[in-house]
């Protein structure tokens, strides 16, 4: 059998919740260097497909390849070992340590009391770290406690927390949400950065934002895949029209 082009093949997803359909047989192929869009109409399933991808949410039906794992019989810990991160909307840092030390925190500890205490002192971790810094746009803030950080920051750290742990594919739910127009520019830099090397799936609204970002589209509706393609083709498809009128 040829190996899979494809990072993420998910096939026949689905999801009931007490015999709704939240996720209803979606098929999604991810490329490597892709910066997938996922957009549609609120209860379209587009959270609902992430939780089931990082392992949140249990599927009924279907399955998710990552590489040569099938996800949907993996926990969400081994999940993100396997390489899979996940940012939610609400950006969940610790406040009351530094940029450098939230990173440092997330930084993949080798097993045991002896691996803990290497990595600490390992000079390539803090390469690491201000490579990543740099990377988030906080290289100035390193000592900054992030609890002082501006909302966009703080989003920007949580995604280098898990660019820090190195995932092949990383998705992330509305990661503009509440930043400047400024914040979201660098932000569109960032991800273009990112998928120099990986993967990304994105949940956004804001369809300025996905112009800056995607390589393709896929418009959910009722827990089902709409349309897909290109920006332009998607917005030109009537039947996305029709969907985005309808609300
Ligand atoms: P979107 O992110 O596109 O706005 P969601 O994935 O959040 O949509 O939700 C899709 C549908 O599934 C909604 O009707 C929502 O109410 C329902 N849903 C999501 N999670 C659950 C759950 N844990 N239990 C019951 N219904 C759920």
């Amino acid at each position: 059998e040829e190996p899979s082009h494809f990072i993420l093949t998910v096939e026949g997803l689905t999801v009931s919740f007490d015999g709704f359909k939240a996720v209803d047989g979606l098929n999604l192929y991810i490329a490597p260097n892709e910066c997938r869009v996922i957009i549609g109409p609120n209860g379209a399933g587009k959270t609902t497909v992430l939780d089931l991808i990082c392992g949140r949410t249990k599927a009924t039906g279907g399955s998710v390849r990552f590489r040569d794992m099938e996800l949907l019989k993996m926990r969400e810990d081994q999940i993100v070992h396997a390489g899979v991160g996940r940012k939610f909307q609400t950006p969940s840092v610790y406040e009351d340590l530094t940029v450098f030390e939230n990173l440092e925190i997330s930084y993949p500890k080798g097993h045991g009391v002896f691996g803990a205490l290497a990595f600490r002192r390992d000079a390539a971790v803090r390469d690491r770290i201000r490579d990543i810094a740099e990377q988030i746009f906080l290289d100035d803030s390193l000592e900054k406690k992030a609890g002082l950080l501006s909302h966009g920051q703080k989003q920007w750290l949580e995604i280098g927390m898990l660019l820090i742990q190195d995932p092949q594919l990383l998705m992330l739910d509305e990661p503009v949400a509440g930043m400047s127009v400024a914040e979201r520019r660098k932000t569109a830099e960032l991800l273009n950065r990112i998928i120099q090397d990986r993967s990304v799936i994105v949940i956004e609204h804001d369809m300025s934002f996905v112009e800056d970002i995607a390589t393709r589209v896929t418009v959910l509706h009722q827990g089902k895949l709409l349309s897909e393609g290109s920006l332009a083709h998607v917005k030109a498809d009537p039947r996305v029209a029709e969907v985005y009128l309808g609300h």
